[in-house]
């Protein structure tokens, strides 16, 4: 897609757990190009929003669309195949693994059978292939001096990033990050930083959700801020740092 037209949409998306109504009929659209923050307090309803966009929930009502086409209902291996990676709010790697067999893992969910059939069924040559990818995004977000450790060895902030290499390897046009920035040191949330506008310059697409208005300040170019499932404010960071729907739902008000 173009840079600057819509890669993503969500449209009127709602999202109800019995009488709950966790996503309420939220807008949300990401440009190609575009870093958007996703931002709100605790249960505002950011995790519900990017597991409707990645297929993990069905919606209640709404729509979602990627790069112009409807997604909803599609399985989240088939959306993932599209273009659009994610992680998750809770860091997920295998500890004892290396930092190299934790991103392949990433490779071989993009083979067309899955994972454990990747396993015990490739040739060669797809993993010396599926090697050399997980090797090269690990150079690119900068890990390469950690790329033989255990992964349990790493910082918090090396297990993000790793986890976004491990994203990287199914060559979307979007990442979705849940909370990266989350427990970090402030020098990691600056490396982080520095990462992520690597990867808008490389022509990647960002969605990410964060807490720490802080760190969304200088890094996003849009953000939608989500209170009790609805959407109470959207546009540039100056915009939402001036708007007082958004400052009395950050003060608890
Ligand atoms: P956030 O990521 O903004 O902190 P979530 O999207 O995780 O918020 O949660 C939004 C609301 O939906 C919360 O009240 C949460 O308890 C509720 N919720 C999330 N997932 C489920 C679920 N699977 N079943 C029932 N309620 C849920
Ligand atoms: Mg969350």
């Amino acid at each position: 897609p173009a840079r600057g037209s819509n890669l993503l949409s969500l449209e009127r998306v709602r999202k109800a757990f019995q009488g709950l109504v966790a996503v309420n009929d939220v807008d949300l659209s990401v440009r190609s190009g575009d870093i958007v923050a996703l931002i709100g307090p605790n249960g505002a309803g950011k995790s519900t929003t990017f597991n409707l966009a990645s297929g993990l929930l069905p919606l209640t009502a709404g729509t979602v669309s990627f790069d112009g086409v409807r997604i909803d209902g599609e399985a989240p291996r088939r959306i993932a195949a599209r273009g659009m990676a994610r992680t998750f709010q809770h860091v997920k790697v295998l500890p004892d693994m290396s930092v190299l067999d934790n991103v392949a893992l990433g490779a071989h969910l993009r083979g067309k059978a899955g994972v454990l059939s990747a396993t015990f069924r490739l040739d060669r040559a797809e993993e010396a292939r599926i090697m050399a990818d997980a090797a090269r995004q690990i150079e690119r977000v900068g890990l390469k001096d950690q790329m033989l450790l255990q992964a349990g060895s790493l910082a918090l902030g090396q297990l993000r990033i790793l986890e976004i290499a491990r994203a990287l390897c199914l060559d979307p046009q979007l990442l979705l990050l849940d909370e990266p920035a989350a427990g970090l040191r402030h020098f990691e949330k600056q490396q982080l930083a520095r990462l992520l506008s690597q990867l808008r310059d490389e022509g990647m697409s960002i969605l990410l959700v964060e807490h720490d208005m802080g760190f969304v300040m200088g890094l996003t170019d849009h953000i939608v801020v989500l209170d009790f499932g609805m959407r109470i404010a959207a546009g540039s960071p100056e915009e939402i740092r001036a708007n007082p729907a958004v400052i009395e739902a950050y003060l608890g008000a």
